[in-house]
């Protein structure tokens, strides 16, 4: 199974791609994951990602490419695949398209996650991560017990740099300039199933499995 989530920031792509991974074995590829281990890194490619990251803007489009090219190519994709945060341009998606074609494995289901600006802008403001094992947490809608420490590990939380208000704002245009604009394109395939957003992970999932799993 071969799948695209697109949504906004905030959205829950990457909660419910993990919920995916659980049920079909398959591997989450998030190039907002990859781009932050290269940062934490320091390589000279998470140098210079980090100044966009941190601006709310989009990695260009080359390095994220790249980034697939060989990612695609390891033998974990051969089963399928879930992309979280990528395609993000019509540029990245066309790239993908011509990638997915040499290597014969064409996308099954583009996933649309519908959340309104306001409702991200709460999400993502609250979100907290555990720096040590990368636990995610919001200080209104699913606190730590213990204070400002995981629950899992004990390790500090912290709010991602591009998790502050201003940054959001620009991730948000962004997403609607340059992100919004591939529900078209993936819509004019008639490939494209939209998701209510706002529910509760649980609901949210089950809507994914009855799409995915429909006859
Ligand atoms: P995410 O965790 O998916 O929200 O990604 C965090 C940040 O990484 C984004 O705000 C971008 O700066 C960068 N990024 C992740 N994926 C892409 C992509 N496909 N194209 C360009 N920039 C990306």
């Amino acid at each position: 199974m071969r799948i695209i989530f697109l949504g906004p920031p905030g959205a829950g792509k990457g909660t419910q791609a993990k919920m995916l991974i659980d049920r079909y074995g398959i591997p989450q590829i998030s190039t907002g994951d990859i781009l932050r281990a290269a940062v934490k890194e320091g390589t000279p490619m998470g140098k210079k990602a980090k100044e966009y990251m941190d601006a709310g803007k989009l990695v260009p489009d080359e390095v994220v490419i790249g980034i697939m090219q060989d990612r695609l190519k390891e033998p974990d994709c051969s089963k399928g695949f879930i992309l979280d945060g990528f395609p993000r341009t019509v540029a990245q998606a066309e790239a993908l398209e011509n990638m997915l074609k040499e290597m014969n494995m064409p996308i099954d289901k583009v996933l649309a996650l519908d959340v309104p600006d306001e409702v991200l802008l709460e999400r993502l403001t609250g979100r907290r991560t555990c720096k040590a094992c990368g636990q995610m947490y919001h200080v209104k809608f699913d606190p730590p017990k213990s204070g400002g420490k995981c629950d899992k590990c004990g390790g500090e939380l912290f709010q991602r740099d591009d998790d502050k208000e201003e940054t959001i704002k620009n991730r948000l245009s962004v997403y609607h300039a340059q992100t919004a604009p591939l529900l078209d394109f993936y819509g004019k395939k008639d490939m494209v199933v939209k998701i209510d957003g706002t529910k509760a992970p649980d609901e949210i999932f089950k809507s994914l499995i009855n799409v995915l799993e429909r006859k």
